[in-house]
């Protein structure tokens, strides 16, 4: 049975991280979202708290955004029990790092079935949902990586650049049907994501000499996504310390 109308947002990647903050920071604005995640369960419950904290409420959905017949059930039940979806954030992402030439197979088709072919496999439906009601954003977070790539990330700078390339030709077409279709692109950003990097290292490297917070991206994405942004489409928003 289809609840009544509410701002919806679908977060995937939403265990921890920047899909957390995003959830949190939507959650604020009134939107009700769905928080999905992988294999976190305890982190996916956490950021439902603080949904619930924020707002009128959520609700988990586990499925791996890379498995297209997962996720096309996924947002057939989304479809079923929401009247409308508002707003959809592409977030979930991973890393495999290794040198080109010793990167395996495996590495090399995790990252990209994650960023890109997990970008076609849920925004496709959900376009096509968007496009009949003539309303919505799409967001998806790329990457620096994709700009500036860093040694040991082919796949992943491979994954984010053809995120953003997606994202914009999908702009194109889907902006005179009233849907918006932007790219966040953070630096480094404090999340489990980099935990394992030398940060002091780093840190030297980026003009605001800090690592940015999961909350800085969240609230362009909620920009983004709102009525405040509503001339803005195809377009990919760096948030990064002014490295460039
Ligand atoms: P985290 O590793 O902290 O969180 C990643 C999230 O993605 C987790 O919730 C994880 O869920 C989920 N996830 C991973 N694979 C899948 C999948 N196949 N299906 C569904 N969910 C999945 O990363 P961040 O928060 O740092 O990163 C979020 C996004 O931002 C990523 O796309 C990343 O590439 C991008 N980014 C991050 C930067 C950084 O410095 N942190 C910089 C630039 C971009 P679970 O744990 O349940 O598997």
């Amino acid at each position: 049975m289809r609840e009544p109308a509410k701002k919806l947002a679908i977060v995937t990647g939403a265990s921890r991280g920047i899909g957390r903050a995003v959830c949190a920071e939507l959650a604020r604005c009134g939107y009700f979202c769905i928080i999905n995640y992988r294999s976190d369960q305890a982190g996916a419950a956490e950021t439902l708290r603080r949904v619930e904290a924020e707002g009128p409420g959520g609700e988990i959905m586990q499925f791996d955004v890379a498995d297209a017949d997962a996720t096309q059930s996924a947002v057939e039940r989304i479809i079923e029990r929401h009247a409308s979806i508002d707003v959809l954030v592409n977030n979930a992402g991973i890393t495999a790092d290794e040198l080109f030439v010793l990167m395996s197979r495996k590495n090399w088709h995790a990252v990209i079935d994650t960023s890109l072919h997990g970008f076609y496999n849920i925004t496709r439906p959900i376009i096509e949902k968007m496009v009949v009601e003539k309303k919505g954003a799409v967001v998806s977070i790329a990457s620096v990586s994709a700009f500036m790539p860093n040694r040991g990330q082919a796949n992943y700078a491979a994954a984010k650049a053809g995120l953003i390339g997606a994202s914009r030709a999908l702009a194109t077409e889907v902006a005179r049907l009233g849907v918006r279709v932007n790219v966040v692109a953070p630096g480094l950003i404090e999340t489990d994501m980099i935990r394992n990097l030398p940060l002091p290292n780093i840190k030297s490297l980026i003009p605001m000499a800090r690592v940015g917070r999961a909350d800085e991206v969240a609230k362009v994405v909620r920009f983004l996504c709102s009525e405040d942004a509503s001339y803005i489409t195809g377009q990919v928003v760096t948030v990064n310390g002014g490295m460039c």
